[in-house]
């Protein structure tokens, strides 16, 4: 059973750690980012109603989110662990999933904070956008998300390392380099496949 929370500014490469670290887990990944998408997708009622907060770069009202989450969470497959990716980003959130938690008389296990520089992010993402077309990924909404990071999400750092749940790793590098540089940390707590 592991239960992992993954942080990071937007760009640091944490889609791409939190999929291949799920599957060496055996838990699901669980990005609100995708979720969000996948209903803007199908056009869902949510989808209708986070559309324009997306590609504005804002963040989804914290009830909204929360409810999904907890939601997601009490789904069969993340019994056994889950790896959350861009949830919590606010102090709001940390306490729901604090709440969320505690009925199931669960609780973390680490959360890896992907630590990467601003410029190489923002041309990550510029790169990302050029690539994949994301609506959220021009330079301005790019810099706004990053300001948010730094603003709301960012604080959350400290708020974990007083439970010393905290792993920072660099996120600078191949794919396969950040992921073994995040094996390794989890394997310094104990935390193995
Ligand atoms: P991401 O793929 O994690 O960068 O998320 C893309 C967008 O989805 C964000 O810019 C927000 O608009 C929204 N979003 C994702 N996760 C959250 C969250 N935990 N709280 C609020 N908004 C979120």
């Amino acid at each position: 059973m592991t239960r992992l929370l993954l942080i990071g500014p937007p760009g640091a490469g944490k889609g791409t750690q939190a999929t291949i670290l799920a599957e060496t887990f055996g838990i699901p990944a669980i990005s609100t980012g995708d979720i969000f998408r996948a209903n803007v997708a199908n056009q869902t009622e949510l989808g209708l109603k986070v559309k324009a907060i997306m590609d504005a770069g804002e963040f989804v009202p914290d009830d909204l989110t929360n409810a999904i989450v907890a939601d997601r969470l009490r789904e069969a497959d993340a019994a056994g662990g889950f790896l959350l990716d861009g949830y919590p980003r606010t102090l709001d959130q940390v306490n729901e999933l604090d709440r969320v938690l505690a009925e199931d008389g669960t609780a973390l296990d680490a959360v890896v904070q992907i630590v990467a520089d601003t410029e190489e992010v923002v041309s990550r993402l510029l790169k990302r956008a050029r690539e994949q077309g994301r609506t959220d990924d021009t330079e301005d909404v790019i810099r706004h998300r990053m300001h948010l990071y730094a603003e709301q999400t960012a604080p959350l750092i400290d708020v974990y390392q007083k439970r010393d749940l905290v792993l920072s790793v660099d996120g600078l590098g191949e794919v396969s380099v950040v992921t073994e540089r995040i094996r390794e940390s989890l394997a310094s707590r104990g935390i193995t496949a």
